[in-house]
């Protein structure tokens, strides 16, 4: 079977599915045909997420994180308010739970100041006002930050797109691409594809899919499972904001914080430990292909130099419960044990540089007739209706438009 297009895109998360929504919406007699391996949209990063609608705290001044998660956060409220998908503006506290921390607290509510992001100073008293339960010596207040449901917002979108005559190919996984002058095919395990241009969004294979186009994209995802538990045990009302921890600059990651859910309760999460498979959920998931891929890849072997202290810490509280426990009750020390139950974790796509630098920013490749979404890691999810129209922008001026 061939089938012949205006625009493909490889991958239905969040990132796939808003592009293509904003290029048909741009162009409604374009013809746009998404592909994606699995049976239903937003099954790998979009699907196992914090739900959080970051405010835009924590990134570089004038990076594209910065710039796109302040759009993204209206942005995706009026999608929300628009399309009946629930969102509340919660708030966030970031604790600092000693005096060691404030120094960093400071730097952190500089950098929101920097950021055009609203941010405000509460003092301990402060704090035992807001949050009776939560054990801090001061606290920055995000008031724009928010909780939704990122894998519902997703499947809107994908309904909206397919519901005004675009297409989406469930079942196909892309094993091979090609770019040639004045066209491009993508092979699926059932069928080729040939289109004027392709997009790829393909999370945590991105570096895979930008390979069998050709390119090189200097950098190798590894991926990093985020466990998460949901509190049992505890009032609803035990916290009503979210609760951050200052995080660590020695850690990638934002450190395990408090979350409400918006069907009501919290859950605890994310650390971050090293996953042997790339969509490998559970701890006993392995791919030795991944993992091979991952332990040959000399990247790999930097960044664990480099964060050598974090990355025994996030292990030992993986294995070990009461060591993820000690993470809660820095700033909770209501949380005990027993209220520690199951919940899905997530992986995250991380983009490793060949010295074993963590590519922090968005990052987008293009080329000839590609523009490849090459790390979209969080906050893409917030930023995803941005993200979309930047590639759209983009998309305009490759070859073929
Ligand atoms: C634990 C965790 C917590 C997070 N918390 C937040 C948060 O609170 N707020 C926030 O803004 N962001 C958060 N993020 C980040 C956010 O979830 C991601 O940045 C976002 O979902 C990326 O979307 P995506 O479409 O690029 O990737 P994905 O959702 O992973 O989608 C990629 C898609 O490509 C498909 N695909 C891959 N290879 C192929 C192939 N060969 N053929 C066809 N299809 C293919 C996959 O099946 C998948 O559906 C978090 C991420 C994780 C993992």
């Amino acid at each position: 079977m061939h089938e012949t297009t205006d625009t493909l895109i490889v991958g239905g998360g969040i990132i796939g599915i808003a592009t293509a929504l904003e290029l048909q919406t741009r162009d409604p007699s374009s013809s746009i045909v998404v592909l994606e391996k699995e049976a239903v949209p937003a099954a790998h990063q979009t699907g196992h997420n914090s739900g959080v609608i970051h405010a835009g705290v924590y990134y570089a001044p004038g990076s594209k994180k910065a710039l796109f998660c302040r759009e993204g956060v209206p942005a995706t409220e009026e999608f929300c308010r628009e399309h009946g998908v629930g969102f509340d503006r919660v708030g966030k506290l970031i604790v600092a739970t000693h005096e060691g921390e404030l120094d960093r607290m400071t730097r952190l509510g500089q950098r929101a100041r920097q950021n055009g992001i609203e941010i405000d100073d509460v003092d301990e008293a402060g704090v035992r006002q807001l949050e009776p339960h939560i054990n801090a010596v001061a606290a920055l207040l995000s008031p724009t930050t928010g909780i939704t449901n990122y894998r519902r917002i997703a499947e809107v979108m994908a309904q909206l797109f397919v519901g005004r005559g675009g297409v989406i190919r469930y079942g196909e996984r892309v094993i091979g691409c090609h770019e040639g002058q004045d066209y491009v095919a993508v092979t699926t395990e059932n069928a080729r594809f040939e289109a004027a241009r392709a997009i790829t969004c393909a999370g945590l294979f991105s570096d895979r899919i930008i390979r069998a186009f050709g390119h090189e994209p200097g950098y190798r995802v590894v991926p990093f499972r985020g466990e998460y538990f949901r509190i049992a045990n505890q009032p609803d009302d035990l916290v009503s904001h979210l609760i951050y921890p200052v995080p660590d600059p020695e850690r990638p990651f934002l450190g395990v914080h408090l979350t409400r859910k918006l069907d009501g309760g919290f859950t605890v999460g994310p650390n971050a430990v090293l996953a042997l498979k790339r969509e490998g959920y559970r701890r006993t998931d392995i791919a030795p292909g991944d993992l091979m891929q991952t332990l040959s890849y000399g990247g790999f072997w930097a960044l664990l130099r480099q964060n050598a202290g974090s990355a025994a810490s996030e292990l030992w509280s993986s294995v070990r419960k009461r060591a993820y426990l000690a993470k809660v009750q820095r700033y909770c020390s209501r949380i005990s044990l027993a209220d520690l139950t199951p919940y899905p974790s997530g992986v995250r796509a991380q983009a490793i540089a060949p010295d074993g630098t963590i590519i922090d920013d968005f990052l987008f490749i293009r080329s000839n007739r590609c523009l490849h979404v090459g790390n979209a890691p969080s906050p893409a999810a917030t930023s995803c209706i941005p993200i979309a129209r930047h590639i759209a922008d983009e998309v305009a001026t490759l070859g073929g438009a």
